[in-house]
């Protein structure tokens, strides 16, 4: 059996052992210490807009922790993009409150400002003005943000970035996790970096760090023994992992570079198959991290399906998998309110994500092209 390609695994940069091995040394085997502190400043100038940055147990965890400060509670209402990860909708259940699904722009895949303001109308015509809302870099690329802004400033809701596949992307410029009134990341070993699991908290001032980390460390009141006025979590991140963090931003930029590189491999491998469309960025505004490379699959060019390709790519022992299939379409998920077409429902149906991790090496490339030269489109 031929070694197997992951479609997005771990990858160290060799730095990382040093801090792991500093926090032993210390004995800072905790979730505090100087590999948390300096992890997160680390993030704080790469992102490079005066945010204040707080690392968490995961991404999860971060997204829990801004709808808490932005008072989501019973019974209310929170946007979120349907195209997405389950981990962007479940913390709003978490705390009681119900997920509106809004649909995809079709040519970027995330949030559709067009649905969202449709969404967004009639959520207040029904009195239940929504709480947040949600929108995803999906895949890295980043969602159409002066639209989306647009819309949640008209209407004084707070926007929250889900930004944990899209650390390295800019819109404009400007880092993706930097739009909203917070953003998280994540850690997960999946992601384009890894502390083996972790999140982060992107939040616009030092007072909102604090609270962040306040809940995130069973909210002690400032007394002597233990005292709590809040429902606290413990949410903080390892010192232990931070130490992996740090080492994994000293190459996040090559990460970036090597992912974008996988893209262009992918661009040059379909150029001339016409029934399959590569994801990519719709203009200069946009400058994805590709963290996963999906294609689409055109019906009307070709019988075959996302799945026979992944079944041809698994008989090689290579992992793609389909497109994220869609909230609304999710069982548990099934009752929520919707607004939209079938544009998320369509790229499920006919996407696959390919490998695409910074680790790829020309073997690899090799292996995948001769899959797909001998594929009969
Ligand atoms: C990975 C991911 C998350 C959750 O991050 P964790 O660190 O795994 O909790 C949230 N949203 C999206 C879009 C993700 O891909």
């Amino acid at each position: 059996m031929k070694s197997k390609i992951w479609l997005s695994s771990p990858h160290m940069g060799g730095g990382e052992m040093k801090y792991v091995q500093d926090a032993f040394d210390q004995n800072w085997v905790a979730p505090l210490g100087k590999n948390v502190d300096e992890f997160e400043t680390s993030i704080e100038n790469f992102l490079n807009e005066n945010k204040f940055v707080s690392a968490l147990s995961s991404g999860t965890a971060a997204l829990h922790l801004a709808l808490v400060q932005l008072g989501v509670g019973y019974g209310d209402e929170v946007i979120c993009q349907s195209f997405t990860f389950s981990a962007s909708a479940n913390p709003i259940k978490y705390l009681g409150a119900n997920p509106v699904f809004v649909d995809s722009d079709e040519s970027n895949w995330n949030m559709s400002p067009v649905y969202l303001e449709q969404a967004i109308q009639d959520r207040i015509k029904k009195n239940k003005k929504p709480k947040a809302v949600i929108v995803v870099h999906l895949y890295g690329m980043p969602a159409m943000m002066d639209e989306l802004l647009e819309v949640c400033n008209k209407y004084d809701i707070p926007l929250v970035e889900d930004s944990a596949e899209s650390l390295g992307s800019t819109y404009k410029g400007r880092h993706c996790g930097t739009f909203g009134e917070f953003a998280l990341l994540s850690f997960n070993g999946n992601k384009i970096i890894t502390t083996s699991g972790g999140g982060a908290l992107v939040t616009n001032t030092k007072e909102q760090k604090d609270k962040t980390i306040f809940l995130s460390t069973q909210a002690r009141d400032n007394a002597p023994h233990y005292q709590h006025s809040e429902i606290g979590y413990n949410y903080r991140l390892s010192n232990i992992c931070a130490g992996i963090g740090r080492g994994q931003m000293e190459v996040l930029e090559q990460r970036v570079q090597k992912r974008r590189e996988n893209h262009d491999f992918y661009k040059s491998l379909f150029s001339n198959i016409e029934a399959v469309n590569v994801f990519s960025e719709i203009s200069s505004d946009f400058y994805s991290n590709h963290w996963l490379t999906s294609i689409t699959i055109n019906p009307t060019l070709t019988e075959k399906t996302n799945l026979e390709l992944m079944t041809a790519f698994a008989e090689e022992n290579i992992e793609t998998r389909p497109l994220w299939k869609p909230m609304h379409l999710q069982p548990v998920f099934k009752d929520c309110p919707y607004y939209g077409e079938t544009v998320a429902e369509d790229l499920f149906k006919r996407g696959l994500c390919l490998p695409s991790g910074s680790n790829l090496t020309s073997d690899d490339k090799k292996r995948i092209n001769e899959v797909i030269s001998k594929y009969q489109f």
